[in-house]
């Protein structure tokens, strides 16, 4: 049980002022195994101001020591990993051994990147009689979700410590343990008075104040569409620069040539990886109209394959939700998507046999589905995968783009430059071509109502920069 009654705030540990408190619950055992404070809107300014004052110095410090500090926190990270990796699990629901690389040792590798990049970095320029600077943006409020909750953090600090901005960290009331992990980290690494803040609470107070105060220059979001729409709304007062990374209703579009084997089981992995919780996530898999019931069949072999447990039990292939309310929504969508005349091909809306205790969810496949139900629209956020058939190419990039989406994708086809042509007409942030890797140092963010920006890599550092021209 971890009890954190403090806030991180100026290099100290400061009582947190009020009472109020969030429990954090092991999403597979459903039992208490955190708390944190309800930081007010009042610490959270407070933090602000920590931050402000501190950002000038830190600004210009030599780039060198930026890079050391990163270092030495990436090695604090890194050497809590299995630590990280357990409280991770247990919030969030990724099996263990997946968390541990996806939640813990990739995120602190990219962190390393991210420090070997900025090194590199040519911060001037000379443009005719002007010296160009790109400088740090200022004090920065990084607002983060809980699916991933130490890579979104870490995707947000490091580029923003990096460069010379200064920090104040809110991160979700659901799973917020390991970012008490990474500011002890960064206290330990020296980092000086200031430069990180962090403080926890809800969107409403916490999250608000952030967004309001006028010491933020840049609202770094991601979470909900709905509550990144809040939060730009209240920064314009203050204009704000604000970067969102929002949700995803992504579609993997496999053409009548491809590895219909290879695409399908890659599709469900895709879909159900987190156990839905991943914004990415190819949640509509569109197929030519003549091998729906290939696909459908496909798609159901994979899923029932997953074998559903304790995030922290081996074998585990698929884990549960973060948390009740989560449980319900997606259950709820589920029978939506029946009562909605979809076919369901696997999973549904009752409790998965065996497991008692654990926000668990059946892995859904659902097949017929038409682009106008709530299960093709909505994000679900859960392991529900909606199947839907198209007449022809020009038909799968219209039920493609026809979202208010636009995050991630995939095109498969034998034939690699059709599946480019299909990928290029995409309205979506990323696409991965018949398979391609996930590569974090390329740019990752959404267009449309999927957001504003992009992290990783160079992209996502420069992100974090001001521009400023001398004229000479
Ligand atoms: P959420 O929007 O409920 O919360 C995200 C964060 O915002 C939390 O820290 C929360 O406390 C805060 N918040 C909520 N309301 C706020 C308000 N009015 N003002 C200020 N802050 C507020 O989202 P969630 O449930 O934590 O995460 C799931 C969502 O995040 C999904 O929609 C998912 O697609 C999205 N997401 C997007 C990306 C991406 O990179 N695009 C990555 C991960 C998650």
């Amino acid at each position: 049980m971890r009890v954190h009654e403090r806030h991180y705030i100026g290099g100290e540990w400061v009582a947190a002022e009020g009472a109020g408190s969030f429990d954090v619950v092991c999403s597979s055992t459903e039992e208490v195994m955190g708390r944190v404070p309800a930081g007010s809107a009042r610490e959270a300014e407070r933090a602000a101001d920590a931050a402000r004052s501190a950002f000038p110095g830190y600004a210009s410090l030599p780039k060198t020591e930026r890079v050391g500090l990163l270092a030495r926190i990436a090695d604090g990270l890194e050497a809590r990993a299995d630590e990280l990796t357990e409280l991770i699990a247990s919030e969030v629901g990724m099996p263990k051994r997946l968390a541990s690389l996806i939640q813990v040792h990739v995120p602190i590798k990219n962190l390393r990147d991210a420090a070997r990049i900025y090194a590199e970095l040519e911060l001037e320029e000379r443009i005719g009689n002007s010296l160009v600077l790109r400088e740090p943006v200022g004090v920065v409020a990084a607002i983060t979700p809980w699916n991933y909750p130490l890579n979104q953090v870490l995707a947000k600090v490091g580029p923003a410590l990096l460069v010379g901005s200064t920090v104040v960290l809110k991160p979700s009331e659901v799973a917020p343990l390991s970012a008490y992990v990474l500011a002890e980290v960064i206290h330990a690494a020296g980092a000086p008075r200031g430069v990180f803040q962090l403080v926890c609470g809800d969107g409403p107070s916490a999250g608000e104040a952030l967004a309001r105060h006028p010491a933020v220059d840049m609202l770094s979001f991601t979470g909900s569409t709905r509550a990144g729409r809040r939060v730009a709304e209240l920064a314009a007062a203050s204009v704000k620069r604000v970067a969102l990374e929002l949700g995803g209703k992504s579609a993997n579009l496999i053409l009548e040539d491809a590895d219909f084997e290879r695409a399908v089981k890659a599709g469900v992995s895709h879909a159900f990886l987190n156990s839905g919780q991943t914004c990415s996530a190819w949640t509509r898999m569109l197929v030519p109209k003549a091998r729906l019931a290939e696909a459908a069949a496909l798609a159901k072999t994979a899923a029932e394959k997953l074998t559903l447990g304790s995030a922290l039990a081996e074998g585990t292939r698929l884990g549960p939700l973060v948390s009740a309310l989560q449980r319900d929504r997606v259950r709820s969508y589920i029978q939506k998507g029946i009562d909605e005349g979809a076919t369901l091909v696997t999973g549904g809306p009752e409790a998965p046999e065996g497991l008692a205790r654990g926000f668990f969810v059946r892995p859904t496949v659902f097949s017929d589905v038409r682009p106008e139900m709530t299960i093709a629209r909505e994000e679900i956020f859960g392991p529900v995968l909606s199947i839907l058939p198209f007449a022809d190419e020009e038909d799968a990039i219209r039920i493609a783009n026809d979202t208010i989406y636009g995050l991630g994708g995939a095109v498969w086809s034998k034939d690699a430059a059709r599946a480019e042509r299909v990928a290029r007409r995409l309205r979506t942030g990323q696409v991965d071509i018949n398979g391609g890797a996930f590569n974090p140092a390329a740019p990752f963010g959404g267009m449309k109502q999927s957001g504003i920006g992009r992290e990783g890599g160079r992209h996502g550092i420069e992100e974090f920069l001001e521009t400023k021209s001398l004229q000479l």
